[in-house]
């Protein structure tokens, strides 16, 4: 094989951290919001509570990847047109999930990361899009795939063109079923080890719980991960999709605290 995983870029070449990418201050970043978006009120109180503390990001599904047809499918180009209202107002970064690869060059006025899901992590097609985007790509692991799986997925978007990548661990199906994932520590730190290439790391996913998340905040803090990303609700019982892994506002705040 022409380029075996040690020759690979993304092991090779030195990348941007989250901080270089956005000229942002150096600390262990936030990535707050909801799960999908759901109105313009919704998206404006979290990002009050995210401006309150000086965080940046903002994040919040408008094309939804369910499981069921039948389950809340995103609001669509609307729910874009609300997250990219909502940045511009309080001067965040927005993140969000793009599952079509036509729709990559389309949407990217909306927002300011293009969010690739755990189940696209092999979409090919998508990966190779995103690579021609002019923006940073969120890639999450895929919640059956290995490291190296991982890391040729983020190789297709550097071979494309992108140098911008953020890595997010959003855990692995394994046995165990107290929490929805398994999140997976070690794949933080062989990524860390292996590559100069920033890791975030998804409690909302991984958990699919609220109560265990602060405590593995610290946790992942200690280990020089450079993110957090957390699914945050104004009213987590009444949201369409993931509700008992959502914080509510109270909880995002404890956590900010905890980190900072
Ligand atoms: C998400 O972040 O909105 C999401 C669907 O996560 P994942 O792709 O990790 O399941
Ligand atoms: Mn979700």
């Amino acid at each position: 094989m022409k380029n075996e995983l040690g020759n690979l870029i993304v092991k090779n070449q030195k990348f941007k951290s989250l901080p270089e990418m956005f000229g942002i201050e150096d600390n262990i970043s936030i990535i707050a919001g909801p799960c999908s978006i759901e109105s313009y009120e919704q998206m404006e109180t979290v990002a009050q509570t995210l401006v309150k503390n000086n965080l940046r990001f903002i994040r919040g599904g408008a094309y939804k990847p369910r499981t069921s047809p039948y389950d809340f499918q995103g609001l669509g180009i609307e729910g874009l047109k609300i997250l990219n209202d909502i940045r511009n107002k309080y001067n965040l970064l927005a993140v969000s999930e793009i599952m079509d690869p036509r729709d990559v060059e389309a949407l990217e006025n909306y927002i300011d990361i293009v969010q690739i899901g755990s189940r696209n992590m092999q979409n090919f097609s998508l990966l190779k899009e995103a690579g021609q985007s002019k923006h940073p790509v969120l890639l999450k692991r895929g919640m059956m795939s290995t490291v190296d799986e991982f890391l040729f997925a983020a190789e297709y978007i550097v071979l494309n063109g992108n140098k911008n990548i953020i890595l997010c661990e959003r855990g692995i199906r394994t046995f165990e079923n107290n929490t929805r994932f398994t999140l997976d520590f070690s794949c933080i730190a062989i990524i860390k080890q292996e590559t100069s290439l920033p890791i975030i790391a998804d409690l909302s996913h991984s958990l699919g719980r609220t109560d265990i998340v602060f405590l593995l905040a610290k946790a992942i803090k200690s280990m020089g991960t450079d993110g957090i990303m957390v699914e945050a609700h104004p009213f987590p019982e009444k949201a369409l999709s993931d509700k008992n892994q959502q914080l509510n506002l109270e909880q995002l705040q404890k956590l900010i605290d905890i980190l900072f």
